[in-house]
């Protein structure tokens, strides 16, 4: 059983006392390819560390995250636009999966939507301009979040909608755009609300995802978040789509390598 973690921040701080022990246990459960959003350029050379320990399972992805859009963000978009254009401009070596994570935050701290909106949508035309997915971050923020997208939407834009806590209409309408769902422990919360109506939504639009260290699901929740703890995710879905966990593992791999391209 091959499990995919879409949304993982395996190079956080909160993990700087046992990194590898944590690598080792998501390994052991099957949870091998890791999808490793980034936040901002202070994460950087963390990223390529964790990248460089394990080449074989960890997949980078590069953006800046909308909670560290301030003051800075342009000197920051042009960070992230310099990294991708040093890996793209060589013809081998090591690549960019996805842009992410971005979008628009409204939870934490308003003082910024206008140029939330504005790097959100610089980085969808980056995604483009490398034919890259986006993953997309959305708190409190769906209405902004869904205009940038219909102003952007067509062939060139699809990726993920990551820890994805709408409604079903929300679910119909980032599907809409190109989006799969990424589904993590908030589907197991008791007040988590998209169990409710996830069986309505055809596994094919579905993946899953950690959001590590952040997020942990039952029993867990509250406390560090890890990969090895996608078998919980796994466990409660295989409940609400009654289907067999490898099937869904299967299933939600499958569709992580079509959004990622591997
Ligand atoms: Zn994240």
């Amino acid at each position: 059983m091959i499990l995919t973690d879409t949304h993982t921040h395996i190079y956080s701080e909160a993990f700087d006392e046992d990194q590898e022990k944590m690598m080792e246990r998501a390994i052991e459960n099957g949870v091998t390819r890791f999808f490793v959003p980034a936040i901002d350029s202070t994460y950087t050379k963390s990223m390529y560390e964790i990248e460089e320990k394990y080449p074989e399972h960890v997949f980078l992805m590069m953006g800046l995250h909308p909670t560290h859009v301030k003051e800075n963000y342009k000197k920051e978009l042009l960070q992230v636009e310099q990294e991708l254009n040093k890996r793209f401009s060589r013809r081998e070596g090591k690549k960019f999966y996805a842009i992410g994570e971005i979008g628009i935050d409204l939870y934490w701290d308003t003082t910024f939507l206008v140029a939330q909106q504005e790097a959100f949508r610089y980085q969808i035309q980056l995604a483009k301009k490398y034919k890259l997915p986006i993953v997309i971050h959305c708190r409190e923020a769906f209405e902004e979040v869904f205009e940038v997208l219909e102003s952007e939407k067509g062939d060139d834009l699809f990726g993920i909608f990551h820890c994805f806590t709408g409604t079903i209409d929300d679910a119909k309408r980032a599907i809409g755009y190109n989006m799969k769902l990424g589904i993590g422990g908030v589907v197991t919360f008791k007040n988590g609300k998209i169990d409710t109506f996830l069986d309505q939504i055809p596994l094919e639009h579905i993946v899953l995802e950690t959001d590590a260290p952040y997020l942990a699901p039952t029993p867990y929740r509250g406390k560090r978040n890890e990969s090895s703890y996608l078998v919980r995710v796994l466990e409660r879905l295989s409940e609400i789509y009654q289907k067999p966990e490898e099937e869904i593992a299967q299933i939600t791999t499958n569709n992580s390598k079509d959004v990622f391209g591997v």
